[in-house]
Parts: structure tokens; sequence; C-alpha cells
């Protein structure tokens, strides 16, 4: 253990421990205690529902503040890499300070424990929202889409891991899918046709359990046909 901060030449003490020769204030003034990958940070927001692109995923919002709040929670933390042996790193809080048009100026406040010691800095990041139409917009433009698989009630992280594994064993489910869309209960998934929802559907229910609700709605005529628009429900049995 070195005794002494190679950079200031102090000794460590409780309030400023040192760590791989370096004491907590030194590496506060040098930003050596993390890695914020990204401040400049780019979203896609739907200009017509709010909605951001986060991933592959869209998530709805109703303000530029819920909006922030998704991209703090979504992008920001998960973005920040600790450095030198620093622990339970995250975001404590944050404040918006400007805004000019799309581009929003955010104040971070950083937290984490170095040396046994809790620390709190402020760091500044800048969220620019590309005004686009998400995919359900566009969909309830064109009304495009011919099956929604909508599921409920179950643990969302572990329907996004499932569903995932399905997509990746499946190309063909891929290629008919379009949008996946997190509620506040469950996920809709968008799909160009009502055979990858079914399938998805059946392989979900087998892996999760639970029980199938299916509806239909016409959806007017189109090139001589009928055409319907099936709905089905997955969620867990009672
Ligand atoms: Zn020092
Ligand atoms: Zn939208």
């Amino acid at each position: 253990m070195t005794r002494f901060c190679i950079y200031c030449g102090r000794s460590g003490s409780r309030e400023n421990p040192i760590v791989e020769g370096v004491c907590l204030e030194c590496r506060i003034k040098r930003r050596e205690l993390y890695v914020l990958k990204n401040r400049d940070i780019r979203v896609d927001m739907c200009k017509i529902c709010g909605s951001v692109k986060i991933g592959y995923k869209w998530f709805s919002t109703n303000s530029l503040e819920e909006a922030i709040d998704v991209v703090v929670r979504e992008v920001i933390s998960k973005s920040l890499k600790p450095l030198h042996g620093v622990s339970n790193l995250h975001i404590s809080g944050y404040r918006l300070l400007s805004s000019v048009s799309w581009r929003i100026f955010v104040e971070i406040t950083v937290n984490g424990v170095y040396g046994g010691v809790e620390f709190s800095v402020k760091d500044r990041v800048t969220v620019f929202f590309s005004p686009v139409k998400c995919p359900r917009c566009i969909m309830y433009d064109s009304r495009d889409f011919e099956a929604v698989l909508q599921i409920r009630g179950y643990q969302l992280s572990r329907v996004e891991k499932v569903v995932e594994q399905e997509f990746r064993r499946d190309c063909r489910l891929l290629r008919d899918f379009i949008e996946a869309i997190k509620q506040s209960n469950g996920v809709d998934i968008f799909f160009y046709s009502k055979g990858a929802a079914r399938k998805l559907a059946r392989r979900l229910q087998h892996r999760l359990g639970g029980v199938i609700y299916e509806a239909f709605e016409e959806t007017g005529v189109r090139s001589g046909k009928q055409h319907t628009r099936l709905y089905i429900v997955l969620k867990p049995s009672r």
C-alpha cells in the first residue's frame, strides 16, 4: 500500500483515502473515478406521441421531462464505467440546465465509493432529440400491421429475455416482426403476419405459462378481400 498520493504528496486520511497511489481528491480533480462513454447523446423522439427510442425499443413518455428521465436511466446510467476500484457507481440525481429546441443540457450527479469513502461529483451531458415518427405512429397511420401480440402481467425482464431468445432461434419470426412497444404492464409486439404472432404466442405460452386470447378486428376490404387484424393477448392463468 502506498502511503502518499503520487500527485499531491499528501498522506491518506479517512476522508481522503489513497487507492493505487492516488488520493480521492486528486481522482476527482483529474476526473479519474469513472468514464462516461458519451457526453453527447442522440436519441430519436417521436414528434407525434413523444416516445423515445433506446436501443431497439421505444419507451412512451408524456413530456420532455419524462423523456429525459428515460434517457438518464436507460442510456447515461448504463454508459458509466467505474475506474480504479470505484464501486457502487450510480447517478443519484440530475437537473435540466437549459434547452435549445431539441437540444437539452443536463447536469448529472454521480455517486460512488472510492477506498471505502462515498463521493459525489457533478457532470454534464447534452441530449439531442431527433424528431422522427415512431413505428407505432407510422403503423397507426398506414394501418399496415396484421397482428399484435399483447403480453401482460409477467415480469418484463423475463419476457424480454425469452422473446429475444425466440427471435434469435427463428429468423422467420424476425422477418415478420415490426416493433415491440413497452406498455405500463407489459409489451405489445407488432407483426406483418398473423402466423408469426401466433407462433411467438404459442412459444411464449410454452415457456412462460398462461393463457392466450384471440380477437379479430375488421379493417376493411383490400384488393377485393376482407382484411382483418389479429389481436392476441397472453397473460398468466389465475
Ligand atoms: Zn492527491
Ligand atoms: Zn409515435
